[in-house]
């Protein structure tokens, strides 16, 4: 039996996947979708299926306006809902026809933790999988234990940054791990003429090259290469003595493109990898590495920085070689963001220097420090689709990704009172205890009240205020104390302020014009830490109610921002979002 309220569910999501592709909802996905939020009805999906086919038909026989107009008498959350998804649209991808299904990678170097800079990159490449019903792949590309060495640590941490964003990966690759594969392409290429051991002196090279002249090495014969070959990979040459090299053109345009380096010797006696330690000592180079791999697991789409575009220039010939096709590439352009270091080797270097207290030092974009000061995945991933792939550069700034994230969590931030450092205040004239109610989000009063107890003594209240507020209390003006009353100022001396019960209506507050103050009674609170994006630490005390705060929430001190609770147990520590 399906009731009617199924029915008026299948007609609801009929309606917005009709909304969602200009008025003709599918079959498909709307059953998808129903079995999704009633898995319970999956047992009885023969049944189900005639009747959704049913009211796809009738629903797509209305015009979009009486889609549109249906959803929004009956469930105007939903069309509000569906709407903002298909605005954050990417646009399609290039030749996705060709492909059996698109494959995307991120390939990071574990030689650092994420930071924004590659959020780009890792939400490109994970949404339009997602958008193609495709793949997404992680590869770590570990190949220079030198000078890019890598650290086991940050495989995981990057693991840990990919879920925190909510990019969950379809497979999994590290190149320190695929070294013989490098290895029998290299041979290949080396044995058919389009690859050569070239051990010439590096600066000896680069004239030859710039000459656009081949160096001695190029056009040994066969043997030869291979025997050199052997030399490489038997130990016989030291580190800086030979290099493997692709062939090109040798007068293309562009001098760095021209004979590229694809293997090299390090002496991992010295610098061992941190997976394999010393059992390589021939190790591919970035373009080779990369090249190989995104042919050899099936990457449909490339998608990076417009700085690749010279790279895919060297691949080309060594794909040629192959009789490869190189995959569809999407260069974007670069996203700067003012005031963010988003330079690995900027960040690596403070942390050497000691300038970082940590790869969570507030002052870091990284994504460890982001998720510390509140700022949500989504407000991320939303900022990423808006910029999307495009080739132009974008100057973002903090306020650009705060807006987004103000977004997300104001609906939900309960509000406190914290009082940056406090100042007293007395009020005279208090008759009588007095009880403040104080919503816990003023759009949403089901979420609950703060309750705050002022009790006087020889008719005087004494409570906390924030020192910032010193130019509000000035002698002769009155104030109101938000949720409270309203105080006029009678003095302030030695940082006591000195004020008389006025009137308690927030409606006189208006009249008189008089600004609202944050404040809690004075001998209660909890002392209170929030450390600063500028790593500097704001000291106060917060409300009574956020001794019950839990680690990770996020909440709004009214007047002074969002923050996002890193622990509570004598006292409050946590990290200051924004505004
Ligand atoms: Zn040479």
């Amino acid at each position: 039996m399906t009731t009617s309220k199924d029915k008026e569910l299948i007609r609801k999501l009929a309606l917005l996947n009709a909304i969602n592709y200009n008025g003709k909802a599918q079959f498909q996905p709307v059953l998808g979708k129903l079995l999704t939020e009633k898995p319970d009805l999956k047992a009885r999906v023969r049944e189900i299926a005639p009747i959704v086919a049913e009211i796809v038909e009738a629903v797509n026989k209305l015009s979009l306006e009486e889609q549109e107009s249906e959803v929004k008498a009956k469930w105007p959350e939903a069309l509000v809902k569906e709407r903002v998804e298909t605005e954050k649209r990417l646009p399609p991808l290039p030749n996705v026809e060709k492909y059996k299904q698109v494959v995307t990678r991120f390939s990071p170097n574990p030689d650092c933790v994420l930071h924004l800079g590659s959020a780009r990159a890792i939400i490109l490449c994970y949404e339009y999988a997602k958008m193609y019903n495709g793949s997404f792949y992680l590869r770590f590309e570990d190949t220079d234990p030198k000078l890019k060495r890598p650290q086991l640590s940050f495989y995981d941490l990057i693991r840990e940054d990919l879920e925190w964003l909510g990019c969950r990966w379809d497979a999994e690759f590290i190149q320190s791990d695929r070294l013989p594969i490098y290895y029998e392409h290299a041979e290949k290429l080396v044995a058919e003429g389009n690859a050569y051991v070239c051990t010439c002196k590096p600066s000896d090279f680069r004239k030859t090259v710039l000459a656009t002249q081949a160096c001695p090495c190029r056009d040994l014969p066969a043997n030869e290469q291979l025997s050199r070959w052997r030399k490489l990979l038997d130990g016989t040459y030291r580190e800086g003595e030979a290099v493997v090299r692709i062939k090109t053109d040798l007068d293309h345009p562009n001098p760095a493109v021209r004979e590229w380096p694809a293997l090299r010797i390090i002496d991992t006696e010295r610098y061992p990898h941190p997976r394999v330690g010393s059992k390589y000592r021939v190790w591919p180079l970035y373009n080779f590495a990369c090249g190989i791999d995104d042919h050899m697991i099936g990457i449909t789409h490339i998608i990076r920085g417009k700085e690749h575009l010279t790279n895919q220039k060297r691949q080309e010939y060594m794909y040629r070689h192959f009789g490869w096709e190189y995959p569809e590439a999407i260069h974007y352009g670069r996203m700067k963001i003012t005031g963010a270091t988003l330079s690995k080797s900027k960040i690596v270097q403070g942390m050497r220097d000691g300038v970082f207290m940590g790869w969570d030092d507030p002052r870091l974009a990284t994504f460890i420090t982001l998720r510390k000061r509140g700022i949500t995945p989504e407000a991320i991933r939303r900022l990423i689709i808006d910029v999307g792939p495009k080739p132009v550069d974008v100057v973002l700034s903090w306020e650009n990704l705060y807006a987004y994230n103000r977004k997300i969590i104001d609906p939900t931030a309960n509000r406190y009172f914290f009082v940056h450092n406090p100042k007293k205040i007395v009020v005279k004239n208090v008759s009588q205890t007095v009880t403040a109610k104080v919503p816990l989000h003023p759009d949403n009063q089901e979420k609950g009240f703060r309750q705050f107890q002022v009790e006087p003594e020889n008719k005087e209240a004494s409570l906390w205020i924030s020192s910032h507020d010193m130019n509000i209390v000035k002698k002769g003006k009155t104030v109101r104390l938000m949720g409270l009353f309203n105080v006029q100022i009678e003095n302030v001396a030695k940082g006591i302020v000195e004020a008389v019960y006025h009137s308690e209506s927030h409606e006189e507050a208006r009249k008189l014009g008089a600004q609202l103050i944050h404040w809690i009674p004075a001998d209660t609170g909890i002392p209170c830490e929030v450390v600063m994006p500028d790593a500097t630490i704001a000291k106060g005390i917060a409300e009574d109610g956020c001794r019950e705060l839990k680690a990770n929430a996020i909440v709004q001190f009214e007047r002074f921002g969002f923050v996002r609770v890193e622990s509570v147990d004598l006292k409050l520590k946590v990290y200051y979002a924004h505004r």
